[in-house]
């Protein structure tokens, strides 16, 4: 674990010991400081947890961080001690690899800390007496479905370890429903993008926008994975979500858990609308006010030729739906970038 100056060793309390208080773990990361600044903006309580190995203390200002690894075998009793000290009432728990193509390189890292770190968080759950639980988990956990749009009950059949560790994730949650009396969601994310503050941009370049701008940026051509899938344009359709949606779905799953009536555990994040890689790079085009002419290149191993989320379950139980179209998303992240030169 790195220590900054300013910042508190995880032995010491955080500030908050007098009001309700949600603990995001992970919640220097991408995802994790949108949702940690729409609490702020509710008005609530948030101590971030995060080691900083990909996050950034500068996402967190307006909470408490604190530096913690949750995958260190001290991890469970320092996470109750911040959660009884903060009086915390929920978590969130994103803090975890991501990589898919790096799952596959290495397994036991992903296995080990993606399941190591959301154990500790439980067990302190359960130490701390904090009942409500928000899980990241991904459409990963579907692997290649063969149908038009994904929906909850399709059995999950992932292909790599990032999207088994997920899927696993979501059983230890039900397991820990049932050990320790606590009310889990685990929301499943479908292609995430764009940025709802230019600081709060995603700076990995892990993902299709971040990767056809950053391709851009240093004159290289962008590289479309294949054209001779079976849909309109031979391209992969993927269901793009903005950020600040996503954000916004786990405020959501929050007011939920805190509520009477639980019938799922499980949903999908997405807007029901997909867009080919094509239709990206011609809407990245559109916010930069230049033509893209991708190269076409071969197919990527694992890609299903179309994932859409099936918006039904979180809209009728959550009442969530998106907001923002591909456009938006897109325009978000461009500004965002510009800001960052
Ligand atoms: N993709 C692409 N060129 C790239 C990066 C991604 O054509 O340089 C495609 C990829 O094959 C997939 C879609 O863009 O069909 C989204 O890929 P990403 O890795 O962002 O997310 P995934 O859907 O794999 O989780």
């Amino acid at each position: 674990m790195r220590m900054m100056a300013g910042s508190r060793s995880a032995c010491e309390p955080a500030r908050y010991a007098d009001a309700m208080t949600t603990l995001v773990i992970g919640g220097a990361g991408y995802i994790g400081s949108h949702v940690v600044r729409l609490l702020l903006e509710k008005g609530e309580r948030v101590v971030v947890i995060d080691d900083l190995s990909t996050g950034f203390r500068e996402r967190t200002t307006g909470a408490e961080l604190v530096e913690l690894d949750v995958t260190r075998p001290d991890a469970a009793e320092k996470l109750a001690f911040q959660m009884k000290a903060s009086g915390a009432n929920a978590v969130i728990h994103f803090a975890a690899h991501k990589q898919v193509g790096e799952s596959v390189a290495k397994p036991e890292m992903y296995w080990h800390d993606n399941v190591a770190g959301l154990a500790h968080v439980l067990e302190a759950c359960a130490t701390a007496g904090v009942r409500d639980v928000v899980f990241s988990s991904s459409a990963a956990v579907y692997g290649m479905p063969d149908v038009d749009l994904v929906t909850e009950d399709l059995t999950p059949q992932p292909i790599n370890p990032y999207g088994a560790t997920k899927y696993v994730g979501e059983w230890m949650l039900a397991d820990a429903e049932r050990a320790h009396d606590l009310r889990t969601v685990a929301l499943r994310y479908f292609n995430v993008a764009g940025a709802g503050w230019p600081e709060l941009a995603d700076t990995l370049v892990m993902n299709l926008v971040p990767i056809v701008l950053d391709a851009l940026e240093q004159g290289k051509t962008p590289i479309v994975f294949g054209n001779d899938y079976n849909t309109p344009d031979g391209t992969c359709i993927r269901d793009y979500v903005h950020v600040l949606d996503l954000a916004d779905a786990h405020i959501a799953a929050l007011e939920y858990l805190r509520g009477e009536e639980r019938p799922h555990r499980v949903f999908n994040v997405g807007t029901g609308t997909g867009s080919s890689v094509l239709e990206v790079i011609e809407a990245i085009g559109r916010a930069l006010g230049q033509e893209i002419t991708p190269t076409i290149g071969e197919r990527r191993p694992g890609d299903p030729a179309r994932l859409i989320c099936s918006t039904d379950r979180i809209r009728e139980t959550l009442g969530w739906s998106s907001t923002k179209t591909l456009d938006d998303i897109v325009r978000s992240a461009v500004e965002a970038r510009r800001a960052a030169q």
